[in-house]
């Protein structure tokens, strides 16, 4: 029988004769099969993956060079290009619509040989944190199918965690990779904004949106890291960064942590969830680290000063689906051009995208402009320079990644507000562009998984792998 345990291993059993892509491939389809109930796929490239790994084995046996990802399963959110297959943002408006190019980190993991076996379910527009909001119906959490498994990469969170692929991407405007992955029991990394290319990634929110990784160990994602961060001319905000994280398995440094103090008292976080935090830094010290509660009393602002930043962008970013450049055309009669971008746009967008729609072009609009959207621009700053000055005496931040273990299908979907403050520790790191990660340590009286938020200093990615690795070691001991 296929198992999976880490990339490193994977290419080891292939370089022993142990396994085969193509046993791989067959191994994860099955496991796609028995488990469609959770709606984590739009679309599995069964047959298309399965030559891929023959044709991989081949090579491998006539002992031609293999390729950094050579084999590796992977599944893609469906917001990321992958040419001539379909991609729909799970949106009716972009039914059957299909890619005419591949994404820059989609044409790095292939030229790498990575196989990509189907791309996942996701919230719309990667708008919403349990992953209801999606044309394809509501994906399921594996370990408690009445439970969300958060979103809005959701589908590519479960895939990960179900076993039906190696890793997957998802992208993250505001935690819709660390969340899921706290809800599933998984590692989610958000890169530094810039280290991978958004060319190809369907925008949402143009300034804080970044492709990011599920694995089930650090080192994967370190690994699918330095293959899709290559610089990219098509993305002009990517960072010039052209050292490749050099990922050492131990390491045993001692660091200055922070912990933020408004967010460890807020009253929306889950107690078992809070002690399991402060027992963890309670033992980081006893291990010689330095612990160091610092002040954040801008918690309760981020909240609304992402919403009303990320409604904007996309309000302009989804204005091109028009129904006539892109997407979903209405067949009613239409009495003109107005009356049909209203109807197609009516037809095509769901609920939660209207509102965002709306709620961007209201937070736009002269005479309303100073009051949400400067306001909400100058959080941003405070933020910003709240953060440096954190990280000019600490080296990471250690918070929850959610407030809550995974909710109830359906619990918050009627309420948006409660759905928004879901994201309450999660949205920080993009408003101000720095690395996060989510790493499973922990398990819930309610049986659910839960982990911890690693922050690091804008470019700090290495450092942030390096320790969080670190940390689940030390965890495993
Ligand atoms: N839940 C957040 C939102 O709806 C984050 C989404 C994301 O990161 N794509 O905006």
């Amino acid at each position: 029988m296929f198992l999976f345990s880490d990339i490193q291993q994977y290419h080891l059993d292939l370089t022993n004769r142990k396994t085969s892509c193509v046993e791989a491939v067959e191994h994860y389809l099955d496991v796609i099969a028995k488990n469609q109930q959770l709606n984590a796929f739009v679309e599995v490239y069964a047959t298309e993956a399965l030559e891929r790994a023959k044709a991989l084995d081949k090579n491998r046996s006539q002992q031609l060079p293999t390729g950094k990802l050579h084999g590796v399963v992977i599944a893609l959110k469906d917001v990321i290009c992958y040419k001539d297959h379909k991609v729909t943002a799970a949106s009716k408006i972009l039914k059957d619509f299909t890619s005419l190019f591949n994404a820059s980190a989609v044409q790095y993991l292939l030229d790498e040989e990575a196989i990509i076996i189907g791309s996942c379910n996701c919230d719309e527009f990667a708008m919403g944190s349990s992953n209801e909001n999606s044309s394809y119906g509501s994906v399921k959490n594996p370990i408690d199918n009445l439970k969300v498994p958060g979103g809005s990469s959701g589908g590519s969170a479960v895939a990960v965690s179900a076993g039906m692929c190696m890793v997957s991407l998802g992208s993250d405007t505001g935690g819709s990779v660390r969340q899921p992955a706290d809800f599933c029991g998984i590692v989610g990394f958000k890169p530094t904004y810039g280290r991978i290319s958004r060319y190809g990634l369907i925008a949402y929110a143009s300034s804080f949106d970044q492709i990011g990784i599920f694995g089930n160990n650090i080192a994967d994602v370190c690994d699918v890291l330095n293959v899709i961060s290559r610089t990219d001319e098509y993305d002009s905000t990517m960072i010039q960064h052209d050292t490749e994280i050099k990922f050492q398995e131990k390491q045993e440094k001692k660091f200055r942590i922070g912990y933020l103090k408004d967010v460890m008292e807020h009253p929306i976080l889950d107690q078992e969830i809070k002690n399991a935090i402060f027992k963890k830094l309670d033992s980081l010290k006893e291990d010689g680290h330095e612990i160091t509660p610092i002040d954040f009393d801008l918690i309760d602002y981020v909240v609304p000063a992402y919403y009303v930043l990320t409604a904007a962008e996309a309000s302009s970013n989804l204005s091109r689906f028009d129904g006539i450049r892109f997407g979903h055309q209405s067949a009613s009669p239409v009495s003109n051009l107005n009356d049909f971008y209203i109807k197609n746009r009516s037809e095509g967008f769901g609920k939660e995208v209207k509102r965002r729609i709306m709620l961007g072009n209201f937070v736009l609009s002269s005479g309303y402009y100073d009051a949400y959207y400067t306001k909400a621009q100058q959080v941003r700053k405070m933020l910003t320079e709240k953060t440096e000055k954190i990280f000019s005496s600490c080296d990471f931040i250690l918070i929850p990644v959610s407030p809550t273990t995974a909710f109830n299908l359906n619990e918050k979907k009627k309420d948006p507000v409660s759905m928004y403050l879901a994201d309450i520790f999660t949205v920080f790191a993009n408003l101000t562009g720095i690395p996060s990660i989510a790493i499973p340590l922990f398990q819930h009286t309610n049986g659910l998984p839960f982990g911890l938020q690693l922050l690091a200093a804008k470019e700090h990615d290495e450092a942030l792998l390096q320790f969080s690795n670190q940390i689940s070691n030390h965890q495993k001991k």
